[in-house]
């Protein structure tokens, strides 16, 4: 097993990819934190993957909050003594052109990807560097290349990712701590279905068309990426056994992107 006896928190993982990475971490032997901010779901996905004999805990968790961070983050090391692997994937999406964007959804996109991403980070770089070990994945996505209509705030904020991820691999090298981007593309969870109506009213065309001529367009193959896809990502990214794979950008995406 590849994650033996490590001890991994994934943020948003009560749902979608996040709930895939952890299920495929438990899978490898790893013992999993699910923190979210929805704690009934949190706690149903632990229970699912404890069921299976796997060892998890659900901690509720709102990423934008530096007391919930702090203490969600204590927790999970703290019971298991140590944490090995942070995966920054709590996220939300809005859909609207720049004119008509309110600031406060404009803070929200933000505050959830960024100012989540950087608390969680800093409270788990103490404990990483202190073992001098740690893996640390950001969930960016296409968009932290790419630019699309109605998502400023979603392609601001993954491209901030790629900036963190850089640093934190610049930072983190000399205390035994890497990490690293996973950009998918668009992947059928709950915040993906819920955009392709909002993005059909917007546009002016039909969920179908939406699917076919936004989202896969770019594709080779015109197909959806999975949670498994990304979730196979994250366990390269956190079973990668040498410093040589730090800082990089991984798209996962059907060749929606190839840079
Ligand atoms: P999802 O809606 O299924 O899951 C997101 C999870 O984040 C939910 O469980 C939600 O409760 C949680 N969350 C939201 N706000 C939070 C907060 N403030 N604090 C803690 N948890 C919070 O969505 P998903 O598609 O699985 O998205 C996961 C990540 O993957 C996001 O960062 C998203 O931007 C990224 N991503 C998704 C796609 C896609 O197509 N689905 C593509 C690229 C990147």
């Amino acid at each position: 097993m590849r994650l033996q006896d490590q001890v991994a928190l994934i943020t948003g993982a009560a749902s979608g990819i996040g709930l895939e990475v952890a299920r495929t971490f438990v899978r490898e032997g790893a013992r999993v934190a699910i923190a979210d901010i929805d704690a009934a779901e949190a706690s149903k996905s632990a229970a699912e993957l404890s069921r299976g004999g796997g060892q998890a805990i659900a901690l509720t968790m709102d990423v934008t909050r530096e007391d919930e961070v702090e203490a969600g983050i204590t927790r999970a090391a703290e019971t298991w003594g140590r944490l090995d692997v942070l995966v920054c994937n709590a996220g939300i999406q809005v859909i609207s052109p720049i004119e008509a964007l309110s600031l406060a959804d404009w803070q929200r996109v933000l505050a959830v990807h960024l100012d989540g991403a950087f608390l969680a980070t800093r409270a788990a770089l103490r404990h990483m560097y202190a073992r001098r070990a740690g893996s640390i994945i950001y969930m960016g996505s296409v968009h932290s290349k790419e630019a699309s209509v109605l998502k400023a705030p979603y392609v601001t904020a993954k491209h901030g990712l790629l900036g963190l991820t850089r640093v934190v691999a610049k930072e983190g090298a000399r205390h035994g701590v890497r990490a690293n981007l996973i950009c998918p593309g668009f992947v059928r969870t709950p915040l993906v279905e819920r955009q392709i109506p909002q993005q059909a009213a917007a546009l002016g065309l039909s969920e179908e068309e939406v699917v076919r001529q936004v989202m896969l367009k770019d594709t080779v193959d015109g197909e959806f990426t999975t949670t498994r896809d990304v979730a196979e990502a994250a366990l390269f990214f956190a079973s990668f056994e040498s410093a040589a794979l730090t800082g990089q950008s991984l798209l996962v995406s059907h060749g929606w992107s190839m840079q």
